[in-house]
């Protein structure tokens, strides 16, 4: 973590339908990953990544009034696109000057590697964390992990039909 520095540019980020933009000044303060309950239901994902930006470096740049806003019981307010349901900006009221962004809405660099985790202890067992894959034979773009550490229960894979086929 940095003090805030004089801006080195501008990046730029916007949810899956484009009614809302906003943008930061670079370098962002941190980024982490956030492996919580409550930002893996929000995002619908293993886990979601975050770029932490003062808020004073933060505009929303497009498409303000498309923005709903969910604020949770433990002083946490999660935006969102009212459109396309983008999980937009995160916000905590212990840390009322910064905003916590996805990092995947980001088309550019955000001058900050996510090199921490927050809730690692809730890495979810199926969560993909870099095991080799090799392509899975008979369906292009299809790759899998050849082998398990734990054994799969039946049906788990929709695959195995069609290898034990092949
Ligand atoms: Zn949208």
């Amino acid at each position: 973590m940095t003090k805030p520095t004089a801006s080195a540019g501008i990046a730029k980020a916007q949810c899956l339908c484009g009614a809302v933009a906003f943008e930061i000044d670079v370098p962002a303060r941190w980024a982490w990953h956030d492996h919580s309950p409550t930002s893996r239901r929000a995002h619908g994902a293993a886990y979601a990544t975050y770029v932490g930006s003062w808020r004073k470096r933060f505009r929303i740049t497009k498409g303000k009034g498309a923005i709903t806003r969910y604020e949770d019981t433990d002083g946490t307010a999660r935006s969102f696109c009212s459109r396309c349901g983008t999980p937009l900006i995160y916000e905590r009221a212990r840390s009322p000057h910064m905003v916590n962004l996805p990092r995947a809405l980001f088309t550019g660099r955000t001058g900050r590697q996510p090199l921490y985790h927050i809730g690692i202890e809730e890495l979810q067992e199926w969560a993909y964390t870099g095991e080799p894959l090799v392509p899975l034979k008979g369906y292009p773009g299809v790759v899998w992990q050849r082998t398990k550490k734990k054994r799969r229960s039946a049906g788990d894979d929709p695959f195995e039909l069609a290898r034990e086929e092949v």
